[in-house]
């Protein structure tokens, strides 16, 4: 079917991506791994290269470099700073906007965030990770109280702390069935993350009485302020125990009066759970659906039967595009090309079977591309223009 709605057009806000790492790699071996969510050697080191995904990527990365190998790609690649890098890869995609989660890479790996704003001509907002944020207070504060004391201290001045929401990734930790617990059961799991840091000097936040009371602070906080929150939902490595990890676990929450001003937002299109995902889109007020085209590697196939699910069941309101780009540029890139495209194809399908207009249908593309993340996380006006 010919392509009747063309969104190339419209520069893309992406409503969640991660900075990209100061020194870039460019070994074969260690440049595949970046695309690949699996921790197996053999997977990283040679299968990633027969998936639809790195395959339709080197082939992009090829004609954009003006080379045909992925080998000559890595030399051409070598040959240029990071900052120039992204300059050409974010201007050839027409990205106006990042909302970045700021957890993961970690800062002293990342690009400068001013070298990075400059390169790459994008507007920048902030998310503020809960789980590595939480893990430091607990590292800095011996009691309980003290603790709670920072938590609340720090959930209250969001804003001006420069981020514009939440990010969790409860499913890497605890699971996204989030609970109530008793003052006794979080203080004794308080103790129990202190005495791991006592004993090894670092505490990984996976304590579930701890942390799913600190996520109900947060949530109360976010509530009050209007704060949206995305939480890592589906597809991840295998920290992510993926049968806890359905968007349906997050029903409490949804069902939850006080946090219906809370914008919650389901990352990575919820893959492999993108229905149940679109589902919460479209029944809950205060859920978004997050289309994602870098992360997961999906093939072109995949990634359209994903957008014709969420768009033909969720309202245009409740989508936003993302790539989850992270640590190379190149994952920002073509998640937004991959982007225009799928969701271009969807809307002109949807106009061929009569459900829109071709206006109605450009105008969703741009509300899913860019104007629902404007309006959500609150860009400086201007922004994308
Ligand atoms: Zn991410």
């Amino acid at each position: 079917m010919p392509q009747i709605i063309d969104l190339s057009d419209v520069r893309v806000i992406d409503n969640h991506c991660h900075a990209i790492e100061a020194v870039q790699q460019n070994e074969i071996a260690i440049f595949r791994s970046f695309f690949t969510e699996s921790p197996d050697a053999q997977i990283q080191r040679s299968d990633v290269a027969e998936t639809a995904f790195y395959r339709r990527l080197i082939r992009a990365m090829a004609k954009f470099y003006g080379v045909t190998t992925e080998e000559e790609v890595l030399r051409v690649r070598e040959q240029q700073s990071v900052e120039s890098l992204v300059n050409r890869l974010f201007h050839d995609a027409a990205i106006g906007g990042v909302v970045i989660d700021t957890g993961y890479p970690a800062p002293e790996n990342a690009m400068d965030v001013k070298a990075f704003r400059t390169a790459s001509g994008s507007d920048y907002v902030a998310l503020l990770r809960l789980e590595v944020t939480f893990q430091k207070l607990i590292t800095q504060h011996g009691t309980y109280d003290d603790f709670i004391g920072a938590v609340h201290q720090l959930l209250s001045s969001v804003r001006s702390a420069g981020f514009v929401g939440f990010k969790s990734i409860a499913a890497y930790r605890t699971g996204l069935q989030i609970q109530r617990w008793s003052l006794k059961e979080a203080q004794e799991s308080f103790t129990q993350a202190r005495k791991e840091f006592t004993t090894s000097g670092t505490v990984r936040l996976g304590h579930k009485p701890l942390l799913d009371t600190l996520l109900h602070l947060a949530f109360e906080s976010a509530a009050a302020q209007e704060l949206p929150v995305q939480f890592h939902v589906g597809y991840g490595d295998p920290d992510v125990d993926l049968r806890q990890a359905s968007p349906l676990e997050l029903r409490s929450i949804f069902e939850e009066p006080a946090y219906r001003s809370m914008p919650i937002v389901l990352l990575h299109s919820c893959w492999p759970y993108f229905r149940e995902g679109a589902y919460l889109a479209a029944i809950y007020g205060n859920a978004y659906l997050d289309l994602s085209y870098g992360i997961p590697f999906l093939s072109v196939g995949e990634m359209t039967s994903v957008t014709r699910a969420a768009l033909g069941s969720a309202p245009f309101t409740k989508l936003m595009y993302s790539s989850d780009g992270v640590r190379v540029p190149e994952l920002h890139w073509i998640g937004a090309h991959e982007g225009r495209r799928a969701i271009g194809t969807v809307l002109s399908e949807l106009v061929a079977d009569g459900d829109l207009s071709s206006n109605e249908a450009r105008r969703a593309g741009e509300m899913i591309l860019r104007d629902n993340a404007l309006k959500l996380y609150g860009f400086p006006s201007g922004a994308s223009a």
